[in-house]
């Protein structure tokens, strides 16, 4: 497989991306009367300032290209095609340069990790009910007690049962036990198939499930399940940090994944992206959306293409290598967090591919969560509290925060 992903220069960038803009329609001067969309009000983001050739972003935002449905299935509406196929791009590296996928994906960019993790339950939800004639009542999220609440949000929205494995409180990862203890409690209630969804860093711990402690319990087990991954956090990071990746595309097992482009990649939020292996996205496709060329498989409907300009910009500038580079640096600092907690017998959870930090509360006086807005598990009555390693937090930044947590 060819490798996407490139590092390209401004100048080639702004090429590209005020070339898609000119492949769309333009309603600054096309006769474009049946659709209920046009440019941004130009009262408001006065389109002819003169910085604006300059800048493919904020020109995308203007232009306000519309990229309802998904673009890499079928045929599409015809008016955005050219960052449409932007957009495809950004799927592709995603699923082939970063997750290791081989074959064919489809996907799109959501509004967020949540909507593409209800993206994933609800196509397996409707995949099981149309393939193995399963009722909603027989079909369960599965996924670890540190899972994001988008899990339960999807549950409840999507009318199907949750059942989470219990984890290891130092370790913060669910085991072959406890997991099969979950699916026997899930199939004491009635649960015949099994959507999981496995984390690839946790939102709290940054911990990485065993993805194994699933897939053989649940083989054992003898039921039928679809496996998702959560890398909304993780997904831009834990692939460039781990050296030995147990749950992308190269796992046969994993049929589709969450990655979020507005955590680690800094991109404008309304950048989750959702991909799935071929000859899955169908299972969501809503076939009244008959006005959309092409119909809808996506939960959202209407979204912004200049979210997926943005993604594109960001992930061309840095190329692979430079990306690989950043990560990196996100990692030294968090060893030098660490080093500096341990020396001081601080008590913390830390994944060792991981740019979290999360501190047991005892050690972190209210104050100074307070000032450094150290994230809390829970606002109430705290256990821990994070700190995350992004690009803002640097060692000079991070230095009064060690010296205020106590030992
Ligand atoms: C942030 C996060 C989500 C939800 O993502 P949004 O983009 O906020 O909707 C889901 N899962 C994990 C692990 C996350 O960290």
């Amino acid at each position: 497989m060819n490798q996407v992903w490139k590092k390209l220069s401004q100048s080639e960038i702004k090429e590209r991306v005020f070339g898609a803009l000119e492949e769309n329609v333009n309603f600054f001067n096309e006769a474009i009367v049946g659709v209920p969309a046009s440019h941004l009000d130009s009262k408001v983001f006065f389109s002819d300032a003169s910085f604006l050739k300059d800048a493919p972003f904020l020109s995308s935002l203007i232009h306000n290209p519309n990229h309802i449905g998904c673009h890499t299935l079928g045929h599409s509406e015809s008016f955005f095609s050219g960052t449409q196929a932007i957009e495809r791009e950004v799927i592709e590296i995603c699923a082939h340069d970063i997750l290791k996928g081989e074959g064919e994906f489809d996907g799109y960019v959501a509004s967020g990790g949540t909507e593409a993790n209800m993206q994933a339950c609800w196509i397996y939800r409707n995949y099981f009910k149309q393939e193995h004639g399963a009722k909603n009542e027989e079909i369960v999220i599965l996924c670890s007690a540190d899972s994001h609440y988008s899990m339960a949000k999807a549950a409840n929205v999507l009318g199907i049962g949750i059942q989470k494995a219990s984890i290891d409180e130092n370790t913060r990862l669910v085991s072959h036990d406890t997991v099969s203890q979950a699916i026997r409690e899930a199939q004491n209630k009635g649960a015949k198939y099994f959507i999981v969804v496995s984390n690839m860093m946790t939102t709290m711990f940054g911990s990485v499930d065993p993805i194994n402690a699933y897939t053989d319990e649940l083989d054992k087990a003898g039921v039928a399940y679809k496996v998702h991954i959560d890398g909304a956090y993780g997904g831009f990071f834990f692939p460039f940090s781990c050296p030995d990746i147990q749950n992308d595309f190269r796992n046969p097992k994993v049929n589709s994944v969450t990655l979020d482009a507005h955590k680690m990649v800094q991109a404008p939020y309304g950048t989750g992206i959702f991909l799935i292996r071929k000859g899955y996205m169908q299972y969501a496709n809503t076939s009244e959306a008959s006005y959309v060329e092409g119909e809808d498989s996506t939960l959202i409907g209407s979204r912004s293409g200049a979210n997926a300009i943005a993604i594109w910009m960001i992930l061309m500038t840095y190329g692979p290598h430079g990306w690989w580079e950043k990560i990196q640096v996100l990692l030294m600092r968090t060893n030098w967090l660490e080093k500096q907690l341990n020396e001081k017998g601080v008590k913390f959870y830390r994944n060792p591919w991981s740019n979290i930090i999360t501190i047991r509360a005892e050690h972190v006086p209210h104050e100074l969560a307070h000032d450094y807005v150290l994230v809390p598990d829970n606002h109430q009555d705290p256990s821990w509290y994070k700190i995350v390693v992004m690009e803002h937090v640097t060692i000079e930044r991070l230095i009064p925060v060690v010296a205020g947590i106590t030992a």
